[in-house]
């Protein structure tokens, strides 16, 4: 008999029979209140009807133009219902699938429009898993442990993870400008850089916001050295954080915007964002990809960009992420081993800790297991894994939070007993 790869790691037993909305109807009977969204992906909630009309109808058209073959109409439509929710001046999109390629995109246009070899990332930061994905993603070793050689050019700065260090905000902040100008000091000249690439809130790497003044930092310091500011707006963007674009909390505009997950919510498809004069300074024909910027994955972007304004979405994620958040803050406030709750809109992170303060990923995990035997679905992350996330579609309800915080709190009172 064959069998799926045990690469492939699953975090719980949920086997789906169907899903709608905020729930997922597992084949073992049981409903499960989802605040997984297949890792940030379905921000319209799985299978909104508006979507799935959407999808049919694509279906029946064309399925696969091949862009750089034949040019289809809803690519055209997904550029310009984009364009009505880009930051000003970011006029030009690239697609591909997947949010690694994304990434992958934006390295190629830096190292291209700037002949500059290196990029920065931040500690922490996860990008993806294919080979330079990887390389840029410092959220944990096990993503690119075992397969070096990795990417060349990658130089990694300290991101202000204010909780990690057991200092307040500024002062991580303070530290982490002040080490980044010592990396250009030390390792990469401004001169070699091409690009500092970062998450609006980082994501695997352990639901920690960015921290608006540091990305203004780098704003500086990229407009100063002409180098590119890349946001990876992969997981926080479309709504997720209660503004469309994650780097909206920090009022800083990016070089490049890169966006997936939540913008086709479930389809696989990812774009690239910048200034047209910047996207001509790649060479032209130099991206592309068999299945980029699919039909029915592009109109099903088109539909999900739709329902993110008619429903009032990014509103939503706002109100819903402060009911989620007070609850939170509630519960942390009752069990000393939640050592920090943190996030924005409706992308928290329960960071769990042990008496003497050390990070606890058993309990963690514990908790993430814990839940679906509750009826709710969650994920871990952070680099030592003990931080539970929770990101509910951006169509939930007050209920569904409300039913969502009952849920979390019993299993976090049964793995910790008063
Ligand atoms: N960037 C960020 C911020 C992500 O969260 C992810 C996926 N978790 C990626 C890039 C990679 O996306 P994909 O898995 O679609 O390649």
């Amino acid at each position: 008999m064959t069998s799926l790869s045990p690469l492939l790691k699953q975090a719980t037993p949920v086997v789906v029979d169907h899903a709608s909305g905020c729930w997922i109807h597992g084949q073992d009977g049981r409903d499960y209140l989802d605040f997984t969204t297949g890792i940030g992906v379905t921000s319209t909630g799985h299978c909104h009807p508006r979507v799935v009309e959407a999808a049919r109808e694509q279906v029946g058209k064309i399925i696969h133009a091949q862009y750089t073959t034949v040019m289809h109409q809803p690519l055209l439509d997904l550029t310009e219902r984009l364009g009505q929710v880009l930051p000003e001046g970011l006029d030009s999109v690239f697609y591909a699938n997947s949010g690694s390629e994304a990434v992958e995109s934006a390295v190629r246009l830096a190292r291209m429009a700037t002949g500059r070899p290196n990029i920065v990332v931040f500690q922490g930061g996860f990008h993806g898993r294919t080979v330079a994905a990887a390389t840029l993603t410092t959220a944990g070793t096990r993503f690119a442990a075992g397969f070096s050689p990795l990417m060349g050019g990658v130089h990694m700065a300290p991101f202000p993870y204010a909780y990690r260090y057991g200092w307040d905000v500024d002062t991580a902040i303070d530290f982490a400008l002040r080490e980044l100008d010592h990396l250009f000091a030390t390792r990469t000249s401004p001169a070699d850089t091409a690009a500092f690439l970062i998450e609006p809130v980082l994501g695997d790497g352990g639901y920690l916001p960015t921290p608006p003044r540091f990305l203004q930092g780098l704003r500086e310091r990229a407009d100063e050295h002409g180098i590119l500011l890349v946001l990876d707006e992969v997981q926080a963007g479309c709504g997720r954080t209660g503004r469309f674009w994650g780097h909206q909390h920090a009022d800083v505009a990016p070089d490049i915007l890169l966006t997936a997950k939540g913008i086709a919510s479930g389809f696989p498809i990812s774009a690239m964002a910048a200034s047209e004069a910047l996207m001509s300074r790649g060479w032209p024909g130099s991206q592309g990809g068999t299945y980029g910027g699919n039909a029915v994955a592009a109109a099903a972007g088109c539909a999900t960009l739709d329902v993110i304004r008619d429903e009032g979405l990014v509103d939503n994620a706002r109100v819903r992420g402060d009911q989620l958040r007070a609850g939170l803050d509630a519960l942390a406030a009752d069990v000393d081993a939640i050592g920090d709750v943190r996030g924005l809109g409706l992308m928290q992170g329960i960071e769990f800790t042990t008496a003497d303060g050390r990070p606890d990923a058993a309990t963690a995990l514990a908790v993430q297991q814990g839940t679906t035997a509750h009826g709710l679905l969650t994920l871990t992350c952070g680099p030592l894994g003990n931080v539970v996330r929770v990101m509910p579609a951006l169509v939930v309800s007050e209920e569904e939070i409300e039913l969502g915080l009952q849920r979390f709190r019993a299993t976090v009172e049964e793995v910790v007993p008063g």
